[in-house]
């Protein structure tokens, strides 16, 4: 058993891609190819933002945001401390310092109430100029946006949304990567909607932010690639890995999310009334890039998993160490007294496998395993 079976999608896909593929390699317009502009139009449409930027992965979507944001030395940008390491990396990348916020105990998503607090103490200080708040979709479930833009909007900070993990997800008829000021997500092959290699879009609703990351994503383009009027980066989706994705996205929509949403909800109705399962609050929406139990301890954690393993079925720990505690933020000693949510449920999380193609079978067992 597979913890995300990327092959039982392509076979089911098969024919779309390899017929993409093909076309690809017949037209030969391996940059920028018309696949790219479609993908691009399509994913606007689906998540329904006016501008949708295709670039090079997840992190440079997240580069490229805080650099159209003028995120730099002396800026302080808010980030919960429970997440992938690029969300905070990419900040520290610029220059700026990274305040690290806890999270909600039962969503894993930025704590709205502690995110204020943490804002007023930056101001009180005064050594840092709060510039932008990063909130990150964990595991697809959206971050608590009508909250956090209350907290946003009292301080004037723009939000960046990082939806690596959340495409798909929905606050009432709302798509996730739209809610940011700039929002990105990843394209890496295991998440929710993913790729063959590397890849990540942008998406906002304001022309002057899509422009401006259109030209830092080719090297400062201004009017054409050879006239260069910033610094900037090679960040691209390639024409291969758009052709590859037109077909995934289709899938997604027509039954991908619903599957993944269905798996979950098996998941839930077995395992509710002994283990603590994802909390998705009403009128939210999950795209399930995991389905992650909090445990008693990191003792029973270990237990599960060995025992789990022996039957063949795969667990993984997103994640073991909160970004407060990464070594590359080893100088971190900046207001880390109230981060206990995210650090007890690095000790305690467990994700269990989940993707589209798991069957009812597949699920009972696992549920069966952790019940036994
Ligand atoms: C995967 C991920 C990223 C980075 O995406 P890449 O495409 O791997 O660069 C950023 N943030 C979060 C929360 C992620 O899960």
């Amino acid at each position: 058993m597979q913890f995300i079976d990327l092959n039982a999608q392509y076979h089911a896909l098969k024919e779309h891609i390899d017929a993409n593929i093909a076309r690809v390699l017949e037209h030969g317009h391996y940059i920028g190819g018309e696949e790219v502009k479609t993908l691009s139009e399509e994913l606007a449409r689906y998540c329904g933002t006016q501008y949708c930027l295709t670039c090079a992965n997840g992190t440079d979507a997240l580069t490229l945001a805080l650099r159209c944001l003028g995120v730099g030395k002396g800026d302080a940008v808010f980030v919960p401390t429970f997440t992938f390491f690029a969300s905070a990396e990419t900040v520290a990348l610029e220059g700026a310092q990274c305040i690290f916020v806890d999270v909600d105990e039962r969503t894993f998503n930025l704590d709205a109430e502690k995110l204020d607090i943490a804002i007023r103490r930056v101001i009180e200080q005064g050594k840092y100029t709060p510039k932008c708040i990063v909130a990150v979709d964990l595991f697809g479930l959206p971050a608590d946006y009508p909250a956090i833009r209350r907290v946003a909007d009292r301080y004037g900070l723009p939000i960046i949304e990082d939806g690596a993990q959340g495409f798909g997800g929905s606050i009432g008829d709302k798509k996730a990567c739209s809610f940011g000021d700039i929002s990105t997500t990843s394209f890496f092959p295991a998440k929710p909607l993913g790729c063959y290699g590397d890849g990540g879009a942008i998406f906002t609703d304001r022309a002057e932010y899509y422009e401006l990351m259109s030209s830092l994503a080719v090297h400062g383009k201004g009017t054409f690639k050879y006239d260069n009027v910033r610094i900037g980066y090679n960040s691209r989706l390639d024409t291969l890995q758009a052709a590859i994705l037109l077909p995934k996205l289709d899938a997604f929509r027509r039954y991908e999310l619903d599957a993944r949403n269905r798996v979950a909800a098996r998941y839930t109705q077995a395992l509710q009334a002994r283990y603590t399962t994802p909390l998705v609050p009403e009128g939210f929406g999950s795209s399930w890039a995991q389905y992650t139990l909090i445990l008693d301890d990191t003792r029973q954690r270990e237990d599960l998993q060995a025992k789990l393993r022996e039957q063949g079925i795969p667990t993984m720990v997103y994640y073991p160490t909160p970004m407060h505690k990464q070594t590359a933020f080893g100088g971190y000693d900046f207001h880390t007294e109230d981060l206990r949510v995210a650090e007890s449920l690095c000790g305690r999380v467990m994700s269990i496998p989940m993707h589209p193609y798991l069957s009812d079978e597949d699920a009972d067992r696992i549920a069966r395993a952790l019940l036994a």
